[in-house]
């Protein structure tokens, strides 16, 4: 079974809205083991419309559209596929009779606009809406099925959940597919991609990489005859082959795994930042209840400030300047006694785009000091996507991984 989807309206192709629902598709598509082969956008033009359809259909056994289901006249999904299907668009007297229910109980008259949204290509199905008035439609078309779903995501997420998938299972004979994510940190997507070949080789397994900076997402799909108990094969063995890097499953973020982590332990941990200017502070506070295992930071930025708010001995700043790996040890232990925390975690470093000191971008150093003397200076080697404004931010972000990774292990 293929699929094609059909994104419509203006606002796609003029950037002012973000295509949601293509990548919200997709992804629930192939969760289901649904094969979707292309996905296109165009505007808000019947003729454009009806040939997007019949071509995706000369192709694929089905096409999901979504958009132009509504009122206005610049919504012209259901008169391209009335056109696309040879047929009239015909009053719906059951949907009719909702419209003036609606409009009757909102006080307000019905707009002859309004009107529209009770007319379907003649024969076509309504898909029923839960979330909404309009219902989506079900168009036999020469060479497949069309479903044309509204624009607003909410209700045509709720269509297709309800009504669609389920109908696109039975027409498929589907096998059962289990699906599953594990999240690392600190690899590379080609170092994880290389460790994982045999679980891509075993049967009825599928691997993607979803990389982040400094993170990289596995989701492992496996189909047919006892989908779980493949998955859970898979995935004993990709924690087998990549070992501490994998921190979590599907929802668990990094900064969840921290807090529980920390919460195990009854520690808490103060962080002391520089190149991230509050990141690490912003991530740590993200979960509702973070107080429980996060302290507090100091953004000592300003070189004099690792000095006077962290007691970083000033000929060390004088010897080495900021970015070196004493100094990172020097803020994380004097975070930790200051904020009074079981745990100081420190970063410093160069984010760019130019280097400082003579330290190319991309040199960070990670302080960890722990209960007692324990302490740890990680060195990250960040690799330097490209060059221009962005360096910064995946710089900054790559720092945020590594230092809650660090603290992590
Ligand atoms: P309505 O009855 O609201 O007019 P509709 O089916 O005509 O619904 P549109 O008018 O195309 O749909 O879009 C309605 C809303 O949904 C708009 O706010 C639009 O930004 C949003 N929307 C439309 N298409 C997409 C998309 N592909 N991804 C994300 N949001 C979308
Ligand atoms: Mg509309």
């Amino acid at each position: 079974m293929r699929v094609e989807l059909l994104t419509v309206g203006d606002e796609l192709l003029l950037g002012d809205t973000v295509n949601g629902n293509a990548a919200w598709l997709g992804r629930r598509l192939a969760d289901h083991g649904v094969e979707v082969t292309r996905s296109v956008v165009v505007g808000d033009e019947t003729d454009v419309i009806v040939e997007a359809v019949t071509s995706a259909l000369g192709r694929a056994d089905a096409v999901i559209t979504t958009g132009g289901l509504g009122p206005t006249y610049d919504d012209l999904t259901r008169d391209a596929l009335a056109k696309a299907a040879g047929v009239a668009l015909v009053r719906d007297p059951a949907l009719e009779r909702r419209l003036r229910e609606r409009s009757a109980a909102s006080g307000r008259g019905l707009q002859p606009m309004a009107m529209r949204m009770a007319e379907v290509p003649e024969g076509a199905g309504l898909l029923h809406n839960s979330a909404g008035t309009a219902p989506g439609l079900r168009v036999e078309l020469p060479g497949g099925v069309a479903y044309a779903l509204p624009g607003v995501p909410f209700e045509m997420r709720t269509i297709m959940d309800e009504v669609v998938l389920p109908e696109l299972a039975g027409i498929a004979g589907l096998p059962a597919v289990a699906r599953r994510t594990l999240r690392t940190a600190g690899l590379w997507e080609s170092v994880v991609a290389t460790r994982l070949a045999e679980v891509e080789a075993m049967d009825g397994i599928r691997l993607a990489y979803l990389p982040d900076p400094a993170e990289v997402k596995i989701r492992i799909t496996a189909a047919g005859p006892d989908a779980p108990g493949r998955l859970a094969t898979a995935g004993t063995r990709v924690r087998e082959l990549l070992g501490p890097a994998v921190y979590g499953t599907d929802d668990e973020t990094l900064d969840r795994v921290v807090h529980r982590l920390l919460a195990e332990r009854g520690a808490g941990v103060a962080v002391a930042e520089s190149l991230t200017g509050g990141l690490i502070g912003a991530e740590l506070t993200a979960m509702p209840g973070s107080s429980a295992t996060y302290a507090g930071g100091i953004v000592s930025y300003a070189t004099e400030l690792k000095a006077r708010l962290l007691g970083v001995p000033e000929d060390l700043l004088a010897e080495h300047g900021a970015v070196h790996p004493d100094v990172a040890a020097a803020m994380a232990a004097g975070v930790r006694d200051r904020l009074g925390a079981a745990y100081g975690l420190s970063v410093t470093g160069v984010a760019g785009p130019e280097p400082q000191d003579g330290r190319p971008v991309g040199t960070v150093y990670i302080g960890l000091a722990g209960p007692g003397n324990l302490r740890t200076v990680a060195e990250p080697r960040l690799p330097v996507p490209g060059s221009g404004p962005e360096i910064r931010a995946v710089i900054r972000r790559m720092t945020v991984v590594h230092a809650l990774d660090l603290l992590r292990r």
